[in-house]
């Protein structure tokens, strides 16, 4: 699933062709996008906005047309969206959505598992859609210090794994780059995310972003599905130190990489740098 810097990676090859364009026509194939709105109402709602810019927030591609409307892209487990649009898609059974910009190119959505969702939302109404689902701070933004991330985690008993899954201490973090931020902050996925001491919400946040940082770097991990917008794979799944390396050596101390399962997700940790703090748990 596309985490922070797959969907960063997807919006700054998108953002040169898209950006000035105006929607001519935009056909949306699968109501599964847009519900519970109506697929072609928000089709002909789209049709004639010209985009102003192509942001992220979070996991959400941020499309911002010069009306002040904004449409809203989630692509969950599958979703892609790619532009330019590639060879053979007219036999492709996978793509939702098609628009046509005014240079006469089209933009494809892309979705096997059809998770994903487009909201397209009133000039006004974008930061109290995040508010409503809690959407943290961008951990890649000034906002996200370690005071920040410590009122977030403080009280909590959920595991610290859990805590950066869901979304409220910053945006944008899925299941590979948490793995990936707790084996460098050395803290075991399943310590209580209240129970962290300043130095280890410190050495958390500083391991967030440098896993962020080289995913955006490696233009994202190409586990199966994810390609960027032109097509192209990313790198990242060859620069993990724990996500799907079970009994592989750590690279900073040799004891085999083990595996457990925190908030129901596969959970990939070194057990001598990244030690219990319950004892026996791991
Ligand atoms: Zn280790």
């Amino acid at each position: 699933m596309p985490e922070l810097p797959e969907v960063e990676t997807i919006r700054s090859r998108l953002a040169p062709g898209l950006t000035g364009r105006k929607l001519e026509r935009v056909e949306i194939l699968d109501p599964r996008l847009t519900r519970p709105e109506p697929p072609e109402l928000v089709a002909a709602a789209l049709e004639g906005e010209r985009v102003a810019d192509v942001r992220r927030r979070g996991k959400y591609l941020v499309v911002v047309f010069e009306s002040g409307r904004h449409l809203l892209v989630h692509l969950r487990m599958t979703g892609n969206v790619l532009h330019p649009a590639p060879e053979g898609r007219k036999d492709d059974p996978h793509v939702r959505a098609v628009v046509r910009l005014d240079d006469t190119s089209d933009v494809v959505y892309r979705d096997v598992r059809r998770f994903g969702t487009w909201d397209l939302l009133e000039p006004g109404e974008l930061e109290g859609y995040f508010a409503a689902r809690r959407l943290g701070v961008e951990p890649l933004g000034r906002a996200f210090t370690a005071a920040s991330l410590s009122r977030s985690l403080a009280g909590r008993k959920a595991p610290v794994k859990a805590a950066l899954l869901d979304q409220r201490a910053a945006a944008g973090i899925g299941n590979i780059y948490a793995d990936e931020a707790l084996w460098y902050a050395r803290i075991h996925p399943l310590t209580p995310a209240g129970q962290l001491d300043d130095e280890q919400v410190a050495a958390l946040r500083a391991g967030v972003r440098k896993a962020l940082q080289l995913g955006i770097r490696r233009q994202g991990a190409t586990l199966r599905d994810y390609r960027s917008s032109d097509g192209s794979e990313g790198r990242m799944q060859h620069e993990f130190r724990v996500y799907g390396r079970a009994d592989e050596p750590c690279e900073r101390c040799g004891t085999p990489i083990a595996k457990t399962r925190v908030a129901g997700r596969g959970t990939w940790y070194c057990p001598a740098c990244q030690p219990s703090e319950l004892g026996s748990v791991a």
